[in-house]
């Protein structure tokens, strides 16, 4: 099922200030609250889906992932259903009156383990061949001595006899039924009476892991592989989390990228311009010959066909545009000058009329008015 919009959830714009968010959320949590609807199924969910959508929007870093990546940015949080730690914010929003209503800790029993980022900068050529490369990710994985359990080889943790095992405890507090952590597990549900020496009862430990990481032709720059089960181990043998690697292309010293195509500016003396002739044009796999019409103006663009970058979904490959730009010679020869001086004595003389500049054409960018020209 897809998740909704957290703006859309809390109703207010993308550039909603603090307050205002504050106060949307503030509002859908005393309407959907679960103890003025009991057994409405439907107002608990809007309850929790606000309280999530609060969570991620009131926390300027969260906030920020969320904008750029959407859920998955945030998908430590949203990944596991739902997750408590999300009201976290409660207290300081309705000055304590629902204490920690949803226990404010863990439940209990096992969890998945968080999701993991991981940064990766690659060349532009490697982004245009793909590219199999290891990386190490440090992460918290199930401890090998106790199996996950916590507990020193030989004994076994036991239920914990304050919650029986639920992880927390519930109290009635005036018109609420409120439910904290519990004191003596600490939310863990289990009473580990000899700890394991490896991981000092924590069941996990961190470990530095040599992963492969293939990254398919075409990849750009800003985009992110999830790789399943890679993140960190769950506790008490709960299922892992996800690794996502974003990934970072470095510029290229010549082509830019647009979407599959490619651009770049080729120099080119006049007189080839001017007369037409054979150029090596450059694409990633080396050159490809390319004939320049006679009479062509600087700054005139032309297409290579498939000679862009792969479509990462393997769908075919973009084109190259180059735009041929007339280079002025910076020093002459004598020669050189002196065929440039017959040549300029045989052209008819420059005549200009001055025309208003048009801004629109002016901001018109090199696919837009290759586009133009190619339809
Ligand atoms: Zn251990
Ligand atoms: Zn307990």
């Amino acid at each position: 099922m897809s998740k909704r919009d957290y703006y859309e959830i809390l109703g207010v714009p993308k550039n909603a200030g603090d307050q205002q968010i504050k106060s949307a959320y503030r509002k859908l949590a005393l309407e959907h609250h679960p103890d003025r609807n009991q057994g409405n199924a439907g107002a608990e969910e809007r309850f929790k889906e606000a309280a999530e959508a609060y969570a991620i929007l009131s926390d300027g870093d969260k906030r920020a992932k969320y904008d750029r990546f959407g859920h998955a940015g945030v998908s430590s949080q949203a990944g596991a259903g739902f997750d408590p730690s999300t009201f976290a914010g409660f207290e300081d929003i309705f000055g304590g009156i629902f204490g920690d209503f949803f226990g404010g800790g863990r439940r209990g029993g096992p969890e998945r383990g968080s999701d993991l980022r991981f940064d990766l900068e690659i060349t532009f050529e490697e982004s245009a061949r793909g590219v199999e490369t290891a990386i190490d990710i440090p992460r918290l994985e199930s401890c090998e001595t106790c199996s996950g359990s916590g507990a020193a080889p030989g004994s076994t943790p036991t239920t914990c006899p304050q919650c029986q095992g639920r992880g927390q405890q519930r109290f009635q507090q005036g018109f609420f039924t409120v439910a904290r952590t519990c004191s003596r597990c600490h939310g863990s549900g289990r009473i580990i009476s000899k700890p394991c020496v490896t991981c000092k009862g924590e069941g996990r430990t961190t470990k530095e892991r040599t992963l492969t990481v293939k990254i398919p032709a075409g990849i750009s720059d800003g985009q992110r592989l999830r790789i399943s089960g890679e993140g960190e181990g769950g506790s008490q043998n709960g299922p892992s989390g996800d690794l996502y690697v974003f990934i970072e292309v470095a510029p290229h010293a010549f082509f830019r990228r647009e979407g599959n195509n490619l651009a770049c500016e080729i120099p080119l003396n006049f007189p080839t311009l001017a007369l037409g002739g054979n150029i090596d044009v450059p694409t990633l796999d080396g050159h490809d010959a390319f004939k320049v019409p006679e009479g062509t103006q600087s700054g005139t663009v032309f297409r290579l066909r498939g000679k862009g970058m792969p479509d990462v979904s393997g769908r075919g490959r973009g084109d190259l545009f180059f735009t041929v730009q007339a280079v002025t010679p910076k020093k002459l020869s004598k020669e050189q000058r002196a065929a440039l001086e017959v040549l300029a004595k045989a052209l008819p003389k420059e005549k200009f009329e001055p025309r208003a500049r048009n801004a629109e054409e002016d901001e018109k960018n090199i696919f837009e008015k290759v586009k133009d020209i190619f339809g």
